[in-house]
């Protein structure tokens, strides 16, 4: 009879390694007391999700605010879903967000002691894994094909009972090592199950950081662990890795909470102690009246890309984050009048249970307090690295004239209330075109949006004057009075108390004849600052825009 020792030797005679020797190779951590060892694990499938931003942000701060170590590892063992390169525009897009890891993968090469940190690198240390359980008998080979699997399967629907490869439905849990021995000698095509010694009537419980106790149906399925192509699943390596990198804290999305009893159930096989499970919800998104998952195919903003492609701060999406992530993060924001993520006092157990809803709408508020109150040369940098990337027409004009922009940027800036206009950088560069020559000929050429009841010899000889007698270079109530005084010369009041007394005797209020030359040098009756505007535009220009606007009517 073929012991069990015999056939690991058959199924892996390469592997000399073993579990004691890599409890030796990776170490107990020496950590403080408290310090969490956290990890963002993705797949290489193409993009960062918004919500793998968020279960980042999250395993991040974890380590950082407890003193201990965040790593990062790249979960490439489905390696039909692994786009070449993927991996290298994550770790990018996560340094965008300022979420650098201590240790891990990076495509230059690992950083730190607990590596490979790549599965795709790390066959050999499943495959001791596997070997050893083999022969405690908590593994086996099994040869179903998927004919086999799928009338498995079909048995299992005509009797009603649950699918999966478990106790009298797991065909080839019980076949003699001699049987297997034979099977494989034969070139019999093979993985390796999980050997579960569960009872689906029994419970599994285990304490969630986030959600506190979870019991569920304690797990008997005996799962692959090791595929055809000699890498192992998720379930298996999640449970290897997370033991050998000394992982203290599994920060991952709630999707995983029904795997978690397998998991549990192959820790205890192993004899090893489980990590603390955190099960991170799902940002949701109302459609039509139903909440249902951010997703990848219908909603643009589950990718990370599209709020960079917006010029949304990054600082402004990782505060919304936070936003959904602790609900006291809003009040705390007020009171502190800080947006500064490392001073606040972030607690995982105060994450929401209910997945959060996406709220565009909040993200711009955040968004708009965050650009307004940046420093004008840290705005001015963003916007510009912004343009380079993803605006051609704002690019162009930084280039052209760096300080005209700049100006342009600082109006209403340099105060304690500052304009919060934008919410993103896409949002600029419609918002200032006007200010651009070329930009301004289009506005003009479309009509300018003067009220009707004006007409057109009175907008003349307003404007006339203000070209004449409109002072620059002064401070903006100097300005503002001599505005009002041309204004007087044309029937417009010279208070707003004139007006309301007796509005038919005028032809508008003071406000309607700063619109009247709003409307001239803007194009529309709404703008920033209207003093500030002229500064900028200086005196020439002025001239020439109302000059143009004369000979247009
Ligand atoms: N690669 C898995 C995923 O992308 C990771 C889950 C985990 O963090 O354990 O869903």
């Amino acid at each position: 009879m073929v012991s069990n020792e015999e056939l690991a030797e058959l199924l892996f005679p390469e592997i000399t390694t073993t579990i004691e020797d890599l409890e030796k190779r990776f170490p107990l951590r020496q950590l403080p007391e408290g310090a969490q060892v956290t990890r963002f694990a993705p797949s290489p499938t193409g993009f960062l999700h918004t919500g793998s931003l968020f279960t980042s942000m999250i395993s991040y701060l974890t380590a950082k605010k407890s003193g201990g170590v965040y790593f990062f590892r790249l979960e490439d063992t489905d390696t039909k879903r692994t786009i070449a390169g993927s991996e290298r525009d994550l770790i990018d897009q996560l340094a965008h967000f300022g979420i650098v890891a201590d240790e891990g993968f990076f495509p230059e090469g690992d950083k730190g002691n607990y590596g490979p940190y790549k599965q795709s690198a790390r066959a050999d240390i499943y495959k001791a894994v596997i070997k050893e359980l083999i022969k405690r008998g908590r593994a086996y080979p099994d040869f179903c094909t998927p004919e086999d699997l799928d009338a498995i399967r079909k048995a299992q629907e005509e009797s009603k009972v649950l699918p999966g490869y478990y106790g009298a439905y797991a065909r080839d849990r019980n076949l003699s090592n001699d049987e297997r021995v034979a099977r494989i000698k034969a070139g019999t095509p093979w993985v390796i199950r999980f050997y579960s010694n569960g009872d689906h009537d029994r419970k599994t419980k285990f304490t969630d950081a986030i959600r506190g106790e979870i019991e569920l149906q304690d797990n008997d399925t005996d799962v692959v662990i090791l595929k055809s192509d000699g890498l192992p699943t998720y379930h298996f390596a999640h449970v290897v890795d997370d033991h050998f990198m000394r992982t203290t804290m599994i920060t991952r999305g709630e999707e995983w909470i029904p795997s978690t009893p397998i998991h549990l159930d192959m820790f205890r096989a192993l004899g090893w102690k489980a990590p603390k499970y955190a099960h991170i919800p799902s940002i949701m998104k109302l459609d039509h009246g139903n909440k249902r998952k951010l997703s990848k195919r219908k909603d643009p903003e589950a990718a990370v890309s599209y709020f960079l492609e917006q010029g949304y701060p990054t600082h402004a999406l990782l505060v919304y984050l936070m936003s959904i992530a602790n609900s006291n993060f809003e009040e705390w924001t007020i009171a502190n009048k800080s947006f500064d993520l490392s001073k606040f006092p972030f607690s995982i157990k105060k994450i929401a249970l209910e997945g959060a809803l996406f709220d565009q709408d909040k993200l711009n508020y955040f968004s708009k307090e965050i650009i307004a109150k940046m420093p004008l040369e840290e705005e001015f940098a963003q916007v510009k690295a912004y343009a380079d990337a993803h605006d051609e027409k704002l690019s162009a004009k930084i280039a052209e004239n760096p300080e005209y922009v700049k100006s342009i940027l600082n109006i209403e800036k340099d105060r304690k209330n500052p304009r919060k206009d934008y919410a993103k950088y896409a949002d600029i560069y419609p918002l200032i075109r006007f200010f651009f020559d070329e930009e301004y000929e289009s506005i003009l050429a479309a009509g300018l949006p003067f009220k009707a009841e004006l007409s057109h010899d009175l907008i003349k000889a307003f404007l006339n004057d203000t070209k004449a007698e409109m002072p620059f270079g002064t401070d903006e109530s100097t300005w503002f009075n001599a505005i009002k005084e041309i204004g007087g010369k044309h029937g417009y009041a010279l208070s707003n108390k004139d007006y309301k007394e007796n509005p038919s005797a005028y032809v508008g209020s003071v406000s309607d004849c700063a619109e009247l030359l709003r409307v001239a040098i803007v194009g529309t009756n709404q703008s920033p600052n209207l003093h500030e505007i002229l500064e900028i535009l200086g005196k020439d220009k002025t001239t020439q825009r109302l000059d143009k606007v004369i000979a247009s009517l």
